[in-house]
């Protein structure tokens, strides 16, 4: 029964258990040094568990146990219906915890917890009993031959998966690693971020009541300079995959070049274009999405619509409707289930966006809502929605990932500026584009440099199809069935079948 008050949830969050130990072959561990560090709430700063420290001691054991666990081939190679069944079972106990879950993630991170309900645990649901029932769907291939021989082209599984993924959305985006590394048959190490390692280590636990054998899913929390690093620089460590900032994921781009060439995916950041044109078929809706679009998660979305591009002729009309619009986003306590937006993650994040905004006011662009850090629960992160109208292409935060609930509005006078000032940028994660012309729609989605494309709304998108970035916003794809590209080597196995 989902909870319908603030002080529901709060006293269910009272009665929680918090996890705080690594999880390696089945079992809960400290880290070998037996350090900690302190997993603190945004939502009010406090302690909410002391969490295993891991560092490469750490990954040394989980690699050795994953490796073993893969050699045993219990799971690596089961049929594709048992890791089928186990997957959908997975699938199942995570929608089974929804409520514990979902106030994991936003004691954690800050995240209004009706959003962790509805929309991070259904969308881990969703992804883990996709995946699943994908996996006995998937064919090789036989090559093309004459009748005297049969090449046959099958997909294996990697070995071991080191996952390192970010605290935005750390479960889902844990699930999208996870799902498909397990279900091709590979052992995994996970490592959350050091900000939000709460959900994957229950996770962990869940996926052993599904009955995936021990040592096939190890969860690391800690540093990503120590547990991380580790990972990425292992010798023993056959695929790493990634989700997080594009400076880290260069980084470790490198690590996997100065190790064992492992293969490594990177899913990184982006200043996603929104391009608003005179002939939008419907105004309103296309403010409200635009206000969505940034505000939505306290702006901390990979795909944030932050660059918002709007045809000069309506700029000001626009605008004003945007700011209605961004009004309704002011931050609440993250447990009230009416909260549009919570908390920022953390200190270091809340500094990092207002540093921001002080950056957009000294460049000169105008501040038409917000601009403030507020205080609507004592000792929390707040920042209230923030838009900046007469944005310059130039100016730093039109071009810099604030990841922050901070709007900039760029007016441009034809079709052809829209789109070299949606393009002129590192990143190519996400686009949308506003127009009742189908002929423009079409024209302006192919030549927009993004791995998403959105017509007249923002964020669609389904586990059926792919996720990722063109350009500095990283290579691979996460979910629908390209994912599996990631964690299986292509074979090709030749038989002569000359008598
Ligand atoms: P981050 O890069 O700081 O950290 C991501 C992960 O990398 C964390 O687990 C961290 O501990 C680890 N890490 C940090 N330094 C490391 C190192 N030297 N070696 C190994 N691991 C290291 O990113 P973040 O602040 O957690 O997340 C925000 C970023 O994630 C934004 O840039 C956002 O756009 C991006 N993101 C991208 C997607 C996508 O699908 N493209 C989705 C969500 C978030």
């Amino acid at each position: 029964m989902t909870q319908t008050s603030l002080s529901d949830w709060q006293a269910k969050a009272a009665a929680l258990r918090v996890p705080h130990q690594a999880f390696v072959d089945g079992k809960h561990v400290d880290a070998l040094s037996g350090a900690t560090f302190d997993a603190l709430s945004p939502i009010d700063g406090a302690v909410l568990a002391k969490v295993a420290r891991c560092d490469a001691a750490d990954v040394e054991r989980a690699v050795q146990v994953a490796r073993r666990a893969f050699e045993s081939g219990r799971w690596s190679e089961s049929k594709p219906t048992h890791r089928k069944k186990v997957l959908v079972k997975f699938a199942q106990l995570i929608h089974d915890h929804r409520e514990e879950l979902a106030l994991l993630e936003s004691l954690d991170m800050g995240k209004p917890v009706m959003d962790a309900l509805n929309v991070d645990v259904a969308a881990s649901v969703r992804c883990m009993s996709w995946t699943g029932e994908a996996i006995d769907k998937v064919y090789g291939e036989i090559a093309a031959t004459g009748i005297d021989e049969l090449g046959l082209v099958t997909r294996e599984p990697l070995g071991v998966i080191g996952a390192i993924v970010p605290w935005n959305f750390p479960m889902l985006m844990a699930c999208w690693k996870i799902a498909p590394a397990l279900a091709t048959g590979n052992s995994v190490i996970l490592k959350p971020s050091e900000k939000s390692p709460l959900t994957a280590l229950r996770l962990a636990e869940l996926a052993i009541e599904a009955g995936i054998p021990a040592g096939v899913l190890n969860v690391l929390p800690g540093y990503g300079k120590e547990a991380g690093e580790a990972i990425a620089l292992h010798m023993d460590v056959d695929g790493l995959v990634f989700t997080g900032s594009t400076a880290v994921g260069r980084h470790l781009l490198t690590c996997a070049g100065r190790s064992n060439l492992k293969r490594a995916y990177m899913e990184c950041g982006g200043k996603s274009p929104n391009l608003v044109f005179a002939d939008a078929p419907d105004l309103k809706r296309a403010a409200e999405a635009a206000a969505s679009g940034i505000f939505f998660n306290q702006g901390e979305v990979c795909t944030a619509a932050s660059r918002l591009l709007v045809e000069r002729s309506i700029k000001d009309e626009f605008v004003a409707m945007v700011v209605e619009a961004g009004r309704s986003y002011q931050p609440r306590h993250p447990l009230d289930p009416k909260a549009p937006i919570g908390a920022m993650v953390d200190e270091d994040q809340t500094t990092r966006v207002m540093s921001y905004i002080a950056k957009g006011q000294a460049e000169g662009a105008r501040l038409m809502l917000g601009g403030s850090r507020v205080h609507p629960v004592a000792g929390g992160c707040y920042i209230e929605p923030t838009i900046f109208d007469e944005v310059a292409h130039e100016h730093t935060i039109s071009r810099e990932e604030i990841f922050g609930p901070v709007l900039s509005v760029i007016a441009f006078d034809d079709e052809a500026q829209a789109l070299r000032f949606a393009n002129d940028s590192d990143y190519g994660l996400a686009a949308g584009v506003w127009t009742r012309d189908i002929s423009r729609a079409h024209r302006v989605a192919r030549k927009l440099r993004a791995g998403s494309v959105w017509v007249n709304y923002w964020d669609g998108g389904d586990m059926t199809a792919p996720f990722g970035g063109y350009k500095q916003s990283g290579n691979g794809r996460d979910k629908s069935l390209h994912a599996f590209e990631k964690y299986t080597e292509v074979k090709a196995t030749w038989i002569n079948l000359e008598a």
